[in-house]
């Protein structure tokens, strides 16, 4: 759902969507911030049906952007999310308090008050803006640029405090340093812009949504360098122009996220499929050596214990010998298919050679289920049915946590027995004869 919709060129038609809203905002606004003891700025838009249902749409945009932005930071819990999150989260505080909408929702404040907070909220966004920035195109910038980056950025989040908590004369005397964060703020966004254009699309588009309304924040202050223009009517656009751009930097960074899954779980499955296939025989489907002892030693390790059963073909050689090699792998693989078929539930695997094994649950007759699978060999076919062949089984269990290796070493020896009495039969490390053997 979300790809065709955050297409390169959605992506660019949005911000330009955005940003011409925020320039007209731009140009006609006509500097909101009012020194303290001046009288209020009248309402920036009038009681008009198309004004109001402007602000009403852009009002919905930003919160429904807000809280998918908030939301992908909190799921991802990566630190240029959580910034660009902030970012999202304040510049919305911001355009509330800039466009007046405050004096609906709050009516309790006083104008001084209201340009206090959205200064504070202006000067902490495009804090955020820097740290988030800078976060994104973390990779590409050498460390020296970053960290003065960072200082510029924590240089502003200080004159912001400051400035938010000034109250009275002192927020004239703040006009200058303030100007000064403002002109850091621009510079902050063109070097970011400029090493992001230059690097990965990611970054871009971080970069692009920042920059936008950074500049629509920085149009809204009365600072010396910028033209004044009359009338306050854009205001509404910057709502629009914050409420579209946070709505972007949720669309790319849900992208993001979303393509960021895919890779992983891409990986994931490759990495699975590598596993798996490291870890099987090719002749039998079977488990190999490696991936059996691996989840033999899981097994057998647990609290109740299990049983290791060795499995070794009977006088195999004389099959290569009197058939031919190809003949001793079809063998191999039609007994594979036989064990699969006998031995379900137990773990199963071939060990090399012509010699099997499989891990079975402790509590029931191990030696009988190791019968089960000699039979199961014994009964297995290839060609006109006229070749077949034994196996001899070597069974240890225990009721306890064992090693792979103590578990193997008892099962060999019961399994050396088996051949020494005769081969095609079963031995237990606990048969007396057994005991015999382990003795010599
Ligand atoms: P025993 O009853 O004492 O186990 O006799 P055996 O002939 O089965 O045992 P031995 O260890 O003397 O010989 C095992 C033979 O298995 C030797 C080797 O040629 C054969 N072999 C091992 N791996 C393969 C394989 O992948 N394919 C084929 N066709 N033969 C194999
Ligand atoms: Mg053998
Ligand atoms: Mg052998």
């Amino acid at each position: 759902m979300l790809k065709p919709m955050l297409k390169r060129r959605w992506g660019v038609a949005l911000s330009l969507l955005a940003a011409a809203p925020a320039i007209w905002g731009l140009l006609s606004l006509d500097g909101l911030f009012v020194a303290p003891g001046t009288p209020a700025p009248a309402m920036a838009f009038g009681p008009g049906l198309l004004p109001g249902f402007m602000i009403g749409a852009s009002t919905a945009l930003l919160l429904f952007a807000l809280f998918g932005n908030l939301l992908l930071a909190a799921s991802t819990r990566q630190v240029s999310f959580i910034w660009y999150a902030a970012w999202a989260a304040l510049v919305p505080g911001w355009a509330f308090f800039e466009v007046q909408l405050s004096e609906l929702l709050f009516p309790g404040l006083t104008s001084a008050q209201n340009s206090s907070i959205a200064s504070l909220l202006a000067v902490l966004a495009v804090v955020a803006a820097g740290i988030g920035l800078t976060e994104a195109i973390r990779n590409d910038v050498p460390a020296r640029l970053a960290t003065a980056l960072r200082c510029a950025a924590a240089v502003l989040l200080v004159i912001g405090i400051a400035h938010g908590a000034a109250t009275g004369p002192l927020a004239a005397q703040l006009e200058l340093p303030r100007e000064f964060a403002v002109l850091i703020a621009a510079a902050l966004a063109a070097v970011a812009c400029r090493i992001a254009w230059d690097r990965n699309e990611a970054a871009r588009d971080f970069a692009l949504s920042f920059t936008i309304p950074t500049l629509a924040m920085i149009g809204t202050f009365d600072a010396p360098f910028l033209p004044k223009l009359p009338a306050a009517s854009g205001n509404f656009l910057v709502l629009l122009a914050c409420a579209m751009q946070t709505f972007c930097l949720m669309l790319i960074g849900a992208r993001r996220l979303l393509l960021a899954y895919r890779e992983r779980d891409a990986a994931l499955s490759q990495h699975n499929a590598l596993t798996e296939l490291a870890e099987q025989d090719a002749l039998t489907g079977l488990y190999n050596r490696r991936g059996f002892v691996r989840r033999a030693d899981a097994l057998l390790g647990r609290a109740q214990g299990a049983s290791l059963v060795l499995l070794d073909l009977d006088r195999f050689k004389t099959i290569n010998d009197t058939h031919g090699h190809d003949v001793g792998d079809r063998l191999l693989g039609a007994i594979g298919d036989a064990l699969r078929a006998a031995g379900e539930g137990a773990l199963l695997g071939r060990l090399g050679g012509e010699e099997f094994a499989a891990v079975l649950p402790a509590e029931g007759d191990t030696e009988a289920a190791a019968d089960r699978l000699r039979r199961a060999i014994a009964a297995a076919r290839i060609g006109d049915g006229a070749i077949a062949i034994t196996a001899s089984a070597g069974v240890s269990a225990a009721s306890r946590p064992r090693a792979f290796l103590s578990a193997y070493r008892a099962a060999d020896r019961a399994l050396f027995a088996a051949k020494g009495n005769g081969r095609d039969r079963t031995s237990s490390d606990t048969d007396p004869a057994f005991a015999f053997d382990a003795a010599e």
